[in-house]
């Protein structure tokens, strides 16, 4: 099947979906293009601010109709499960889509077209299971405490990982019994509207879920400002983050925040040599470094620094950049020429700040790559953690490595960062892994691996990497509002009234 037909077969031919309606959206057309080697993958019309509007008022009419957020939860799950179902049924075909919409090689987005099916099972077995509690009653009444759905959610995605993280929102967010107005990146809009696509054939009811593609300063910003989206889900940037933060103040409305991060990662000097080399690679390298929790900072003990990076500048030379077609690719290319050339300046300033290339550095050549938004693993060391390139999300294959002394120094230098999304250690020592866990600002450590996720283990960002949670039992709560309810139990008047 060519890709053409292959979109085809998994994207509906409108463009945007609003209250049940595939339709053209109102705003300028855009191509979605294949990071590989720039070939088209179609042309869509994208929302403008007043589809914002018309699908947050579709959303609001469908919540308050009660066929969604009036369900049983059981009957709730039974739709999540059929969407999971269905997923699974085009497991092959979705990965392709993912991987012509954002350039991921197709062993990543195989694993990432999985997890969204497992996210919604998981959501739907939480919402089956979870209990409403009977408080302790304080006298003659009864206390219960209760959990409702909030209304119009805004979830807003960036471009790293479209499914997986379209996933980690809309799951919990129809589970809990919102409405949901879905807002992919810009450039990334395929995956989203082939799982709308999904869930109106599972049965989500017409207005429950909308899908605007298209740019997030009108249509990301039309959303978080109307007043009856009453929640934002973002993931993406710590920059527009913020700014989504002050809106959501001025409305009182709550957020959720997944941002950016600058992780380090740390080698003691008793860690397995070659399960620490291949964790930091995979850790800074794979998704070619687009990921929010890449290991971009290396510190390693200095009395094993040389050894070990020469290892590590082996392995990093012997990564398999290329088409991301192939099962052997380990690194993809990188989204866009712009995002390239912003990963090249930071390249360039880490030089200028006196930094030395261990490797990569520059664009490789040959198979075709001249055609795609390919980059080189590239490590500089050299420079302390003050640098700004040390400091500063880069999202790209850049890893800046330094030696330490000491575990205080390390805890310092580990920590001087405005993030704090995630570390990892490596050491056989149990105790000295378990003080530097606890020690290190970041929401969620990993020990002897890297990069492991689990649905069912919470994930939030400390500092600036965000607020609220997202995952495990809990995650479902962010999307729903408490109330108490009480009930008197006895026929005597209120004492007040005596
Ligand atoms: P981005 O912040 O530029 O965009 C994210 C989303 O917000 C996109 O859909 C975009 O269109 C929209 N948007 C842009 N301006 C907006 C505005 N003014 N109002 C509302 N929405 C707006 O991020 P990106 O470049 O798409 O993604 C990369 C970033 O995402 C990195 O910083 C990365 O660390 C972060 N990220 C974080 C996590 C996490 O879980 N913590 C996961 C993946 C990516």
């Amino acid at each position: 099947m060519s890709h053409t037909e292959l979109i085809a077969s998994l994207v509906p031919s409108g463009d945007i979906l609003i209250g049940g309606e595939w339709r053209r959206g109102r705003g300028a057309p855009y191509t979605s293009i294949y990071p590989a080697d720039q070939s088209a993958n179609l042309e869509i019309s994208t929302a403008n601010a007043d589809d914002a509007r018309d699908a947050v008022e579709a959303a609001d009419a469908a919540w308050r109709d009660a066929n969604w957020s009036g369900l049983k939860p059981h009957q709730r799950a039974l739709v999540l499960y059929r969407i999971a179902d269905l997923i699974m049924q085009r497991h092959e075909a979705l990965a392709q889509l993912q991987r012509r919409d954002n350039g991921k090689p197709i062993g990543e987005t195989r694993v990432l077209v999985a997890s969204a099916a497992n996210t919604f099972r998981y959501f739907a077995a939480c919402l089956e299971t979870l209990d409403e509690d009977v408080t302790p009653s304080r006298g003659d009444y009864l206390t219960m405490s209760v959990h409702e759905p909030i209304g119009v959610v805004a979830a807003i995605t960036p471009w790293n990982s479209p499914i997986a993280s379209d996933a980690q929102k809309l799951a919990p967010a129809l589970a809990a019994g919102n409405a949901v107005v879905l807002k992919p990146a810009e450039v990334t809009p395929l995956a989203s509207l082939a799982l709308a696509r999904i869930c109106e054939e599972a049965g989500v009811p017409k207005g429950v879920l909308s899908v605007l593609p298209g740019k997030g300063s009108v249509i990301g910003d039309a959303l978080v400002r109307h007043p009856l989206v009453r929640k934002v889900s973002f993931t993406g940037g710590t920059t527009v983050g913020r700014s989504i933060a002050r809106l959501a103040a001025e409305k009182l409305m709550p957020v959720s925040l997944e941002l950016g991060g600058k992780s380090p990662t740390i080698v003691f000097d008793d860690a397995d040599l070659d399960h620490s080399v291949n964790g930091v690679l995979y850790g800074i390298f794979s998704s070619s470094g687009e990921a929010c929790i890449a290991g971009s900072r290396l510190f390693v003990q200095r009395s094993i620094y040389d050894t070990f990076m020469k290892r590590l500048a082996e392995g990093a030379r012997k990564l398999r950049v290329g088409n991301p077609e192939s099962d052997n690719t380990q690194m993809g290319p990188l989204i866009s020429s712009q995002h390239r050339e912003t990963v090249e300046r930071y390249v360039a300033l880490g030089l200028e700040e006196g930094g030395r290339l261990v490797c990569g550095g520059e664009r490789p050549v040959g198979d075709n790559r001249e055609q795609g938004f390919f980059y080189q693993p590239t490590i500089l060391e050299g420079l302390t953690n003050s640098a700004r390139i040390c400091q500063e999300e880069i999202f790209g294959p850049v890893l800046v490595a330094m030696p330490f002394d000491d575990e205080a120094s390390l805890i310092e230098q580990a920590n001087d960062s405005v993030f704090g999304l995630a570390a990892g250690i490596w050491t056989r020592d149990y105790k000295r892994a378990y003080r530097t866990a606890r020690a290190l600002d970041a929401g969620t450590i990993w020990i002897n691996t890297y990069k492991l996720f689990s649905i069912s283990t919470p994930f939030s960002g400390w500092k600036e990497s965000g607020m609220g949670r997202e995952k495990g039992r809990l995650g479902i709560r962010e999307y729903m509002r408490q109330k108490s309810l009480y009930w008197g139990l006895n026929d005597a008047p209120l004492p007040w009234a005596n």
